[in-house]
């Protein structure tokens, strides 16, 4: 019985080595130069599964080969926060809820972003909150609590950052010290622009680029943010994929998170779509260029969204979908991991929030 097995597994062993395609389908066959981890704040099964039935055409989450789950428990409670979440994937360290880039004890901790950069690697973070907010605030800063948003802000011109784009213009000017934080960005070297996310003629990798576009959060696609995300991320792609050493690129759709507190399926449904589109950029990138790793997923599922079938007057209506929530805080489900490209194939399986930080190593070939 057991030779029999073997036999059947050597025999569908041979038949993938056989297969190029396969492998590659599967990012078995090589390392990736560069990652892009796109998270949508608060994107639960629900949240995703949205774009199928609210979004034109195929969603980009389709074209993703392998797909995984990962369970998000923080260290001191069982349902997470953003910080905590985003400090998982960002360090490799579990930790309590507020926690950025620091662990349970809120010692700080290296990020994958800072190790890029430490490597050679340049490095962008993109949101449609302030930059300053718990996810993007994970990847570069380390401070105990995620509410210290101008401490997080003054962190900035020295961290290894070489594009931003996003909100949270109030917490670099108009801040309790008086300090005006522009200018230190501009000494390190950032070309920042408060006014539109304007491309230069041609970005430079002599030079870093910071967009800051609202005092705090970007405006809803609901109230005219536009292609804001997706524009960013062509942006980010068309500036970082100069460097040959390769790129470390971060992207939140920030605001599913903030549709799914307010229980506004609408603002949820707006916001996975405009991921969505970021998603497509990503992978139309990364399907050209070949050695680069695409990983989607969330921090953690909020509101406790459902795609209910419409009820009136006790009649279910299976031809009619209305969300419905079931709290509005987060909640502790499992949450979908898709991946792309060279190293994708680690992403399969079940496993915990903070080893996606050893997995995308792993898919760069530095673990
Ligand atoms: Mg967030
Ligand atoms: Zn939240």
């Amino acid at each position: 019985m057991r030779i029999y097995r073997l036999a059947i597994l050597l025999a569908v062993l041979l038949a993938g080595a056989g297969c190029n395609k396969n492998l590659q389908q599967f990012g078995a066959h090589k390392k990736a130069q560069n990652v892009i981890l796109l998270i949508g704040d608060g994107m639960g099964l629900a949240q995703a599964s949205s774009a199928y039935y609210f979004g034109e055409g195929e969603p980009g989450f389709s074209r993703f080969p392998v797909i995984g789950l990962h369970k998000t428990k923080p260290t001191d409670e069982l349902i997470t926060d953003s910080a905590a979440g985003a400090t998982a994937f960002s360090t490799g360290y579990k930790s309590y809820n507020a926690a950025i880039g620091v662990d349970g004890d809120t010692v700080a901790r290296e990020t994958i972003l800072e190790m890029a950069a430490k490597k050679g690697l340049s490095t962008g973070l993109i949101a449609t909150s302030s930059i300053t907010h718990a996810t993007p605030a994970s990847f570069f800063s380390h401070v105990p609590f995620r509410d210290q948003e101008e401490d997080i802000a003054a962190q900035l011109p020295k961290a290894p950052v070489h594009f931003f784009a996003g909100g949270g213009l109030r917490f670099f000017t108009k801040r309790e010290d008086k300090r005006n934080l522009l200018p230190e960005l501009e000494k390190a070297g950032f070309t920042v622009d408060t006014s539109s996310l304007a491309q230069p003629a041609r970005f430079s990798l002599a030079q870093k680029y910071g967009y800051l576009l609202a005092a705090e959060g970007m405006p809803k696609m609901q109230e005219g943010r536009g292609d804001f995300l997706p524009r960013a991320t062509q942006m980010a792609l068309d500036y970082l994929s100069q460097d040959k050493d390769g790129f470390f690129l971060m992207v939140e759709g920030s605001q599913i998170d903030w549709g799914g507190h307010n229980n506004d399926a609408d603002y949820v449904i707006e916001e996975v779509k405009d991921f969505d589109k970021a998603v497509r950029v990503a992978l139309d990138f990364a399907q050209k260029q070949g050695n680069t790793l695409v990983v989607v997923t969330a921090d953690h599922e909020t509101g406790g969204m459902s795609l209910s079938a419409a009820e009136v007057r006790m009649q279910r209506n299976y031809n009619h979908i209305k969300p419905t929530f079931s709290t509005g805080g987060h909640s502790a489900s499992l949450i979908p991991v898709y991946a792309y490209g060279p190293g994708a194939w680690i992403f399969a399986g079940i496993y915990e929030n903070n080893d996606i930080f050893g997995k995308m190593l792993q898919g760069l070939g530095w673990k």
